[in-house]
């Protein structure tokens, strides 16, 4: 078990575009387990790997569909919107208000290097895209209304 650090928002990696992953390696069978780990300590719905340093295109989601992994994702489709709130495990303390589409349908790699389709809706989408835009860059107080601090 090895947890990962989660860099924070100022930090210029998490500004920058991740790379596609071109070999699923030990290396990235090892980073898939710590970010698994990570994200658990953490109490997170999603972690992105840039989120732990490493740019690449690969993030986790743990909801109440259950723990996904996907590797060089795609948004192949949206539907709809929803609007709610988000916060991040790269912004500590804050939250903001999010649009979102309601529904994507997604395709990824796996860690066998299978590709698979998923349609999620809800939280699940909403988790999805949030993650998504960690890997081109954007972190969701890019695009936030309201963003607050816990108090
Ligand atoms: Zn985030």
């Amino acid at each position: 078990m090895a947890i990962r650090k989660i860099i924070q928002l100022g930090d210029e990696t998490l500004r920058k575009r991740s790379f596609e992953v071109n070999q699923i390696d030990a290396k990235v069978i090892q980073l898939l387990d710590d970010m698994k780990d990570t994200l658990y300590k953490a109490k997170g719905a999603g972690l992105a790997a840039v989120q732990v340093g490493m740019l690449k295109r690969i993030f986790v989601v743990d909801v109440e569909e259950g723990y996904f992994e996907f590797i060089n994702p795609e948004i192949i489709s949206t539907k709809g919107e929803q609007y709610g709130v988000e916060g991040c495990l790269s912004v500590k303390g804050k939250w903001g208000d999010v649009k979102r589409p309601k529904e994507v349908t997604v395709k990824a790699l796996d860690r066998n290097g299978k590709s698979f389709t998923i349609k999620a809706k809800d939280f699940f989408a909403k988790a999805i895209c949030h993650e998504y835009d960690h890997l081109n860059g954007i972190v969701y107080v890019d695009k936030a209304d309201n963003l607050r601090s816990e108090n």
